[in-house]
């Protein structure tokens, strides 16, 4: 096939930072001979945990975020039957764990603001076959989690963060992570916060949550390979509880997972500064800039999404391909469920009942953001927004 070639000096929305700690570790992974769930793996769990900061949390590492929800909510005991919330404007990984399950999905809208799930449509949503509620935080700021589980209090829901954008994110001033919720669920896909190339993190206070999803993570065996060849039990014997999954994190991946996670802080800060940058370059442009975090909250920065002003002369998708044309990768966060195929058919989906996620889609753009762009790279990317708008 031909491929278009890639100028040099082409902006790619996303990359990951490898750094030579990362590489050496991977080596030292690969040349220990133990390459799979191992010590690495248990050591990313406990400094996961550390790095929250709780005592109590359980970390259970898994091979993606999307592991990591279908596990929670297994655990939570999500069947036939059930309903489970969530919100339109994510990524469809949040809401298929759910038909996994045989349960079906709920879809709700966001708020306009933040592009976070709307509490008060949350409410009118619940019905007697409601079970759970998943949130996501979209694009690292956190959702209105006080409000959310006080009604999931109310109504008896689950609560299963998808937190994939949102390492670190506060609310309260807590992490998100530590918020009182059943679950949460990260993500080290390659072009998140940090990364293990595909991976994720089950963290939960509950330790039967924490039991079940580590026997479910690896084929509903009752100790993992870890244990069976160090307990004193004899090293050949297991037990099979349940028809599991293969849903486990290598050493491998888990080695990238160590020291990425050692450099979240001064990822996040990058990403912060990336972000202020862009804030003042933009501003005076026909563009709704994202959200913000209120005071003494974090917000993760994965991503940065601007939408067009109503004033803005220029569609969408022309000003994604004049950045394209000027060498600057773009992406769109989301594609609403709703407009999905899938989605819209399973549950006779209208674009007119998710007006804010419909319109919010309908003018967002999202911009390169990763640690290792330059100031200069955001200079650039004004300077070809202000040359289409
Ligand atoms: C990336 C992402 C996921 C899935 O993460 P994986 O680790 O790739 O499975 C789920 N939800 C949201 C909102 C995401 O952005």
């Amino acid at each position: 096939m031909n491929r278009p070639t890639v100028p040099a000096d082409f902006l790619p929305f996303a990359l990951p930072e490898i750094g030579e700690e990362e590489i050496a570790e991977v080596v030292d992974t690969l040349r220990s001979g133990w390459i799979t769930t191992g010590p690495k793996a248990r050591r990313f769990e406990s400094d996961f945990a550390a790095f929250l900061g709780e005592p109590g949390l359980h970390c259970v590492a898994v091979n993606s975020a999307t592991a990591g929800l279908h596990l929670a909510l297994e655990a939570l005991g999500i069947g036939p039957g059930d309903e489970v919330l969530t919100t339109t404007h994510t990524f469809t990984a949040t809401a298929e764990v759910v038909r996994y399950l045989g349960a079906d999905v709920k879809l709700v809208d966001c708020d306009a603001a933040t592009l976070n799930i709307d509490p008060a449509a949350v409410e009118a949503a619940v019905g007697p076959r409601t079970k759970a509620l998943v949130p996501v935080h979209y694009a690292g700021l956190a959702a209105d989690m006080p409000r959310l589980l006080q009604i999931a209090r109310r109504h008896r829901l689950k609560v299963v963060e998808d937190a994939a954008h949102a390492l670190p994110s506060t609310s309260g001033g807590r992490l998100v992570g530590t918020l009182g919720s059943d679950a949460a669920v990260f993500s080290f896909y390659a072009n998140k916060t940090i990364t293990t190339g595909e991976g994720g993190m089950l963290v939960t206070r509950d330790p039967e949550i924490a039991a079940r999803a580590r026997v479910m993570r690896l084929h509903g065996i009752s100790r993992d390979a870890f244990d069976r060849f160090s307990a004193q039990v004899p090293s050949w014997y297991y037990e099979i509880v349940a028809p599991g999954f293969k849903y486990n994190l290598t050493d491998i991946a888990a080695a990238l997972g160590l020291h990425q996670l050692r450099r979240a802080r001064d990822f996040h800060r990058r990403r912060e500064q990336l972000a202020q940058a862009y804030d003042a370059a933009l501003s005076g442009l026909p563009l709704q800039l994202p959200a913000h975090a209120p005071p003494g909250e974090q917000h993760a920065w994965h991503l940065y999404v601007v939408r067009l002003a109503d004033d803005a002369r220029v569609a969408r998708d022309r000003v994604i391909e004049r950045l394209y044309a000027a060498g600057i990768g773009c992406s769109v966060h989301y594609i609403p469920l709703h407009l999905q195929p899938y989605w819209r058919e399973r549950y006779g989906l209208q674009a007119r009942h998710f007006p804010r996620s419909q319109r919010a889609f309908e003018r967002m753009i999202s911009l390169p953001l990763y640690t290792r762009m330059r100031d200069a790279d955001v200079e650039r990317v004004a300077q070809a927004l202000r040359a289409v708008l």
